[in-house]
């Protein structure tokens, strides 16, 4: 950075020093300001300071770099010409709003200020020239508590009380009815409560508020709600925020005013008609909050939520229409579909904010399906407009439409999707309760920014207050959580115990099922259904697979799971964990029969009983993969998993297999490892005892055999040995399963291609691949194992310190949910390499939990790897992933 370096953007006036592109520099908010300014559209002037002012606000321990004073002054007198007004002028006080603006959107997560310049001599000038001395006062006074809130740190609730007491006293139900005079009481008993707190009056030198202000803006990056959401959203500390310097316009003018926010296409269903809310005679944040209940944007709305109050197009028809024109201008600029915020000051309207708008997944389908229609977008670029993690939303339950229900409460459909759980009162408790495995409710009168961790914790969120666009329903859109919002019925004790609803009491810990597509709460566990994923979802699925090159594959055992991941899309299976097939009761005792054999024969008597069941598995899930590739994994079972542990389980075993139950329970004791995870487990066992394996490849090809006859159709098993380090393992391995595998063949007389390839799980095996491959069809990168043993991370225990690592910056993601390049993807590199070399053809996949994690596939696609495979359910999700990886490849 120079001493000449720009820190600080001017806009307005129809032209701006920044565009849309600069939204690193400028931030989110201020590059779109800037943006509006030139497409020509009002936007009250002002100027944005840079995110690198952030980062050297906090390189500098909090201190601003040269220049950016004299910067700001400049802009800012450049703001007041402009307007025709005066930073801290007596007649013509130039007013402004001071708000945060980084590069990703965090709604509500940082501080904001209004109103910022007035006085006690200003709002004098303000009273004068507005010809509104109740407009001018409530401005004062809003400012005063806002500002005493985020710049001063001092107690709201004391403001809040005051106000409230004062309404009492006159038997004032709304602020609106709290004329000039009453404004100036408040003001000077808020001036007291700032002087009382603070030991010094509140500051009356604008220059002294605006800088206040600016520290406090840039102070709120590194806040609690700041860190939180960072950190749930993957947004990385050092992108700092910008703030936003703009002259005010004013909302809060008299019943010819307005504030609202808008989106251009119904954020919660996609559907292509304006959406959003509006308060008349009210200013900024009273929206959001949710503290007065907003009026409906169209007529349209208003008739379809049955509501008495006159729309924005009946009530202020001009302004409407200038309203709808900047929508229409906006979406075709940007296009996608926009979340507004707007003012109308006196009739005139303005712009505040325009930014691409959050929406639900369902949404999201529809509105990129919807524009590549009308030709706004093009078939590829709606793939990449979906976020693969959203589709997540859609892939789970809706409620039973034919499940008895019990309603206890009607509340606007926020945020779709059902979910059950106890009700909860507050946030840490949710999240308390959540850490133990609850499922739980949060209900609420509304939620704040304070809230974000209970709401992320909960699995649905329910409140009183506020409307579509209140901080509950914005957030939980976000997160994906069900959400009932504006629920007026709802009635929380102060005792936070219970809730009622005309008279029906629900308390604290007692099931409900909310349905956040309906706005619906019901008493009790709704049983819910599957989604049923045509149309829109169907639609963009095409696309995006004529878009990728890699294949798309599940890990499934049961028919169930490989139905399932057939009907969302799979190309075959990936990993089917054979031990995973044991753990059903009448099959658990027999593998434990085996484990605790103690004799090849006794082993043998034992797998006999379990070779009928394997095949019957197996001929089940060939079944269902007709046509398609099944790799099968050899058993792999860390040994804890299965033995017996209580003395039920070993007099079970025993009388199953006529051994001595001391003996068994000796033998039990003597094969308890210290760290199974690294024991006698994969292709250990199969070396130890090659009986197990034998019967295993005997129960595949048996079964492939069979559906072969069956149906007439080639089966293609992929025989999988997992854990290999060395090649010699392999290969030992190997001659024995060809060796059964040509017998079965030949005790049916049939002809049959299968693999025999290998699990690449451990370091070893990915820096030897060139060996392992002399012997292997193919490889499946089994990335949980690779995570764990390239880190020396226990999958099983670090679950308890991890987050002490991504809070302190050391992982910035899981490595377990999302594949550590540098580290694990450099070892899957060398093994792609390595194995090509040897073998020019051979089949590369990855069946980890990382193969269903978009940003792994995304590392996946660029390691060159055939296929993915992930858990059925992910399927479709690890479908777009692929797809976009392919169309945004570096
Ligand atoms: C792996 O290690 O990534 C793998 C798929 O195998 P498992 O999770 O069964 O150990
Ligand atoms: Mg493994």
């Amino acid at each position: 950075m120079s001493e000449n370096t720009k820190w600080v953007y001017g806009f307005g006036g129809g032209s701006a020093e920044g565009d849309a592109s600069m939204k690193n520099l400028l931030g989110g908010k201020g590059a779109n300001l800037a943006e509006m300014a030139s497409l020509g559209l009002p936007v009250p002037p002002g100027f944005t300071i840079t995110t690198d002012v952030c980062s050297e606000f906090y390189a500098n321990d909090r201190k601003y770099p040269e220049g950016l004073k004299a910067q700001v002054s400049e802009a800012l007198s450049k703001v007041g010409k402009t307007v025709g007004m005066d930073f801290g002028d007596k007649s013509k006080p130039l007013l402004v709003s001071v708000r945060s603006g980084a590069r990703a959107s965090m709604p509500g997560m940082m501080d904001t200020v209004l109103n910022l310049g007035l006085t006690d001599e200003t709002v004098d000038g303000l009273a004068k020239l507005s010809g509104d001395a109740r407009f001018a006062y409530d401005s004062y006074r809003r400012f005063i508590q806002m500002y005493s809130d985020v710049v001063l740190e001092l107690d709201h609730h004391a403001f809040e009380e005051l106000l409230e007491t004062y309404k009492e006293g006159r038997d004032y139900f709304l602020d609106t009815e709290m004329t000039a005079d009453d404004w100036v009481k408040v003001i000077a008993g808020y001036k007291k409560i700032v002087e009382e707190q603070l030991g010094r009056p509140f500051p009356q030198d604008p220059e002294e508020q605006l800088w206040g202000a600016i520290d406090a803006v840039f102070g709120s990056w590194r806040n609690d709600r700041a860190n939180t959401y960072r950190r749930l959203h993957h947004i990385p500390e050092s992108w700092g925020t910008a703030v936003n310097v703009q002259a005010m316009v004013f909302g809060n003018m008299g019943e010819t005013s307005a504030t609202g926010v808008a989106f251009t296409r119904d954020p919660s269903t996609g559907d292509n008609h304006y959406y959003g809310e509006f308060l008349i005679n009210a200013q900024g944040e009273d929206v959001v909050a949710g503290i007065r209940t907003p009026q409906t944007l169209t007529k349209r709305a208003r008739e379809a939520q049955g509501e008495d109050e006159p729309s924005m197009e009946e009530a202020m028809p001009d302004a409407y229409g200038e309203l709808v024109k900047v929508f229409e201008k906006l979406e075709n600029h940007y296009r996608d579909m926009q979340d507004i915020e707007f003012t109308i000051q006196d009739k005139k309207l303005w712009m505040l904010q325009t930014r691409n708008g959050k929406r639900t997944a369902k949404a999201a389908l529809k509105i990129a399906v919807d524009m590549c229609k009308e030709g706004l977008i093009k078939e590829n670029e709606a793939v990449c407009r979906v976020d693969p993690h959203s589709l997540d939303q859609l892939l789970h339950p809706s409620l039973d439409p034919d499940a008895p229900r019990d309603q206890v409460l009607t509340g606007l459909p926020a945020s779709p999707g059902a979910a059950s759980g106890e009700v909860v009162f507050n946030s840490d408790e949710a999240e308390r309760l959540a850490q133990e495995g609850k499922a739980v409710i949060l209900v609420r009168v509304e939620t704040s920014p304070e809230d974000i961790h209970g709401m992320h914790a909960a699995k649905g969120i329910v409140t009183a207050r506020g409307g579509m666009t209140s901080h509950a329903a914005v957030v939980a859109r976000g997160m994906g959580r069900p959400c009932v919002c504006g629920a007026g019925d709802l009635k929380i004790d102060k005792s936070e115990t219970f809730f009622t609803v005309a008279g029906r009491k629900v308390q604290k810990g007692d099931t409900v099922t909310i349905d956040g597509a309906e706005g619906r709460v019901y008493a009790g566990a709704v049983p819910t259904v599957q989604p049923e994923l045509s149309g829109d979802f169907a639609e963009l699925m095409t696309w995006a697979d004529k878009a990728r090159r890699m294949r798309v594959r599940a890990n499934a055992e049961t028919p169930h799971d490989a139905q399932v991941a057939r009907d969302f899309g799979a190309e075959g299976i990936g990993l089917c964990r054979t031990e995973h097939m044991f753990f059903e009761a009448d099959r658990i005792i027999a593998v434990r029969e085996m484990i605790l054999a103690e004799s090849k024969k006794g082993r043998e008597e034992a797998l006999a009983k379990i070779l009928p069941m394997q095949r019957s598995d197996f001929e089940k899930l060939f079944r269902v993969m007709t046509g398609l590739p099944v790799t099968i994994r050899l058993l792999d079972p860390p040994l804890h998993e299965f033995l017996p542990h209580s003395d039920e389980e070993i007099e079970e075993v025993a009388k199953s297999s006529s051994m001595d139950a001391q003996l068994l329970k000796d033998r039990a004791h003597k094969l308890k490892e210290f760290n199974p995870m690294l024991g006698h487990r994969g292709c250990r066992l199969g070396v130890s005892y090659p009986e197990i394996y034998e019967m295993q490849v005997r129960a595949i090809m048996e079964a492939a055999c069979a559906i072969k006859k069956e149906t007439g159709e080639d089966v293609t098993p992929e025989i999988m040995v997992p854990l290999v380090a060395k090649r010699e393992e392999l290969a030992l391995l190997k001659v024995r399963i060809d060796e059964i595998a040509l017998s079965v063949l030949k005790e049916n007389n049939l002809k049959l291609d299968y693999l025999i390839g290998t699990m690449i799980e451990l370091p070893r095996a990915a820096l030897t691949a060139d060996f392992i491959a002399e012997e292997a069809e193919f490889f499946s990168f089994g990335t949980n194992d690779l995570t764990q043993t390239t880190f020396g991370l226990s999958r099983d225990d670090s679950a308890s310190f991890l987050p002490d690592y991504m809070r302190q910056g050391v992982f910035e993601r899981d490595p377990f949910v999302t594949l550590d390049r540098e580290g694990v993807g450099a070892l899957v590199k060398i093994a792609v390499e390595k194995g090509r070399k040897t073998r020019p053809d051979i089949k590369l996949g990855i069946c980890g939990e990382h193969g269903g994690d978009p940003d792994s596939i995304r590392f996946v696609e660029d390691a060159g790897l055939d296929y993915v495979s992930c858990s059925p359910y992910r399927t479709p999700i690890a479908r777009l992933a692929a797809a976009q990886s392919k169309l945004q490849q570096s």
